[in-house]
């Protein structure tokens, strides 16, 4: 199978998914799917807007020889053209997520905050430095992960992302997921939990507990930024990257002495 029939495969999962668990819906025309190279017995299937609008980005580039790359770009112009919700009024740039194209490790945070709003790139504040030593504790290269957020603009005055703004924005955190296929995805605070699998059930319960996210396994833990504020923390996130580093084979490097 080709990348790009993984990659359709991976998304008529997706909005399956996506219809499954009721979100706003729409028929898909028989055309785009059999345009989309979809077989027909999908053609009934309903799905989101937003899904099929980043889904049909992929026909417009060669359909043959499509690299995790040329989706993750495609998906970046989608999201950089985006006004589905109000904060593209306020953003200076948006901000997709980077890093390695099929990594073992996904990090999904929040949103952007005023750094990572003028840089373009998530993590990179205070909390983002923090989340480098944490990856480099675990033995990898920030460049190695992927690191992305459930919004892709940042709220104003940092608040909380609003429920319709996380339901917006998610399709294109889930096509990236999709593109780049994280072993094990780690989410960082209760806004990242909430986004990717609805559960409002706090961090502090949920943290060191394996959950799941479409198939892929999901480690929830605190966010850099509450251990920013809270340094005991710490341990208990070390104790769940570890956690990971066993389900994914790996023993973490010594600790440095300093
Ligand atoms: S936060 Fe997401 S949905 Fe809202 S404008 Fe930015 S990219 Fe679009």
């Amino acid at each position: 199978m080709s990348s790009l029939n993984h990659v359709l495969s991976d998304f008529v999962q997706y909005l399956e998914n996506e219809r499954d668990a009721g979100r706003g819906m729409v028929e898909v025309p028989v055309e785009v799917l059999n345009e989309l190279g979809v077989m027909p017995k999908k053609a009934t299937v309903p799905v989101s807007k937003e899904a099929v609008k980043i889904a049909s980005l992929h026909r417009q580039v060669n359909h043959e020889h499509l690299p995790g790359t040329t989706g993750l770009e495609e998906i970046k112009a989608s999201i950089a053209a985006c006004k589905k919700c109000s904060l593209h009024k306020s953003r200076t740039n948006v901000v997709p997520g980077q890093g390695s194209v099929s990594p073992e490790i996904m990090f999904v945070g929040e949103a952007p905050g005023a750094d990572e709003d003028l840089q373009g790139l998530a993590f990179v504040g205070r909390a983002g430095q923090l989340l480098t030593k944490m990856i480099e504790a675990m033995g990898y290269k920030r460049e190695e992960v992927f690191i992305g957020n459930i919004l892709k603009c940042r709220p104003p005055d940092n608040r909380p992302p609003m429920p319709d703004e996380m339901e917006v924005c998610l399709p294109f955190l889930k096509a990236q997921i999709a593109v780049i296929k994280p072993k094990v995805i780690i989410a960082l605070g209760s806004t990242a939990v909430k986004g990717l699998l609805n559960l409002t059930t706090g961090i502090t319960k949920l943290r060191g507990k394996w959950l799941s996210f479409e198939g892929i396994d999901l480690m929830p833990t605190y966010h850099p930024a509450y251990l920013l504020r809270n340094p005991p923390a710490k341990k208990e996130v070390w104790d769940d990257l570890q956690e990971v580093l066993r389900h994914l084979g790996r023993t973490p490097p010594p600790v440095k002495k300093r």
